[in-house]
């Protein structure tokens, strides 16, 4: 038959991946497309901002001198529309959020706390200096330090580049990933089953994880276990950057993605991890192409993917850190540990007044995908014996949509 090599833990096995999964070349990408993308350069603001001093209330903008008084009102400023002169002693002007404050105030005072009439501010006490501007380069200033390379930008990175005036950004390009599902029993959603036929699932679902991971996505199969449609396949796989197959990667008869790939000259890093579910998953490499062989059964092969694929792409795309990103949270009920791996229970949250609590989903069997759809987090069962009881701080990875 076919020993399985010892079976790497997790760790072990993580580092093997994340050891050949070297950054992509870089890219410029316009600021606005950067959303999920990761910094290849640190990026520095190219104006202070504020770029003036500017009023952070509706109010008007004084001398601190002349309050408590009543000053004229000598000019209305409003944002984008700032003093065409300096502010003189003893005269008020009107100014908006976000106007310019004039050259000659010091203070802003805000219109709740003044007595307007007949085109006068009456101001009852004295005001401090600086009240309420937001001084120039008080939240970057011109050519300091705003992203570091390796941030992964989201919502509020897109607006600081977007604030600091940055147009366009260089980041990694996405990885391009071919999604391959074998298996002769499978079919599309949509079409008629025959007698022991199932849908196919994994590509779609595999497709939607690393598309989420930032990559460029292209899906091949279902392809039945026949060696010219699975080596034709395969070939084709292995022109992207990285190739994430599933199924065909056990000792069955009709297993034949791993001998496939090493006569086309993948080179096997690992098959087989102390993990369940999910434990025949392959990993090697041809040229700078990644090569993962999933184990077919979906709930195998969700696990994989957030195990290694997720961080893979995240490293390939130059993240400071690619995860998998482990929270901590309460046991709502326990979990037996088994002496020979590491297990990923799959969990829903909720949250009650502790904090996050986890609760295992009723099936945990590796082909129960309906059941783990009920779950969004896998909740770390390490390897040993006895059990992990109700209201143990455990570790899990969300599963966020
Ligand atoms: P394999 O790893 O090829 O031995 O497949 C293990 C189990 O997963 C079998 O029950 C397969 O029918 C099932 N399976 C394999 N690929 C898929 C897929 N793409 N979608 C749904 N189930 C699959
Ligand atoms: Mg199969």
């Amino acid at each position: 038959m076919h020993p399985m090599t010892p079976l790497l833990s997790i760790e072990a096995a993580l580092a093997r991946v994340l050891a050949r999964a070297r950054p992509l070349e870089a890219e410029r990408v316009p600021v606005a497309e950067t959303a999920g993308r990761v910094l290849a350069e640190d990026v520095g603001s190219s104006v202070d901002l504020p770029p003036f001093p500017s009023s952070a209330m509706d109010g008007f903008a004084v001398r601190t001198a002349d309050t408590p008084g009543r000053l004229p009102v000598v000019f209305r400023i409003a944002a984008g529309v700032p003093a065409d002169r300096p502010l003189g002693p003893g005269e008020a002007m009107e100014i908006s959020t976000g106007g310019a404050v004039p050259e000659g105030a010091d203070a802003v005072v805000p219109i709740e706390n003044v007595v307007l009439s007949d085109n006068e501010v009456e101001i009852s006490e004295a005001t401090p200096s600086g009240a309420h501007i937001r001084p120039v380069g008080g939240d970057v200033l011109a050519g300091a330090a705003l992203l570091a390379a390796g941030t992964q930008i989201g919502p509020a990175q897109v607006g600081a580049l977007a604030a600091a005036g940055v147009a366009e950004v260089v980041c990694v390009r996405r990885p391009r990933v071919v999604v391959l599902s074998t298996g002769t029993e499978l079919r599309a959603p949509g079409e008629e089953l025959a007698a022991g036929q199932i849908y196919e699932s994994n590509g779609p679902m595999l497709a939607a994880a690393v598309a989420s991971a930032g990559a460029v996505v292209v899906r091949i199969g279902p392809v039945p276990d026949d060696e010219t449609a699975q080596r034709e396949a395969l070939e084709r796989g292995l022109q992207a950057d990285v190739l994430v197959s599933s199924g065909g990667v056990s000792v069955g008869p009709h297993d034949l993605v791993r001998r496939l790939s090493a006569e086309l000259g993948v080179e096997e890093e690992f098959w087989g991890v102390a993990v369940r579910p999910g434990k025949p998953v392959s990993f090697g490499t041809r040229g700078r192409t990644l090569v993962f062989g999933l184990p077919g059964n979906p709930v195998s092969a969700l696990v994989a993917v957030e195990l290694f694929v997720r961080p893979a792409l995240l490293a390939l795309q130059g993240a400071g850190d690619p995860g998998p990103r482990y929270e901590s949270a309460r046991l709502a009920a326990p979990l037996r540990r088994r002496a020979e791996r590491d297990e990923l229970a799959r969990a829903r949250t909720s949250r009650g007044a502790d904090g996050t609590m986890l609760e295992p989903v009723s099936g945990q069997e590796s082909h129960m995908i309906a059941r783990a759809a009920a779950a969004d987090a896998l909740v770390l069962v390490p390897q040993g014996e006895g059990e992990l009881a109700a209201g143990d701080i455990v570790r899990y990875l969300p599963l966020r949509p």
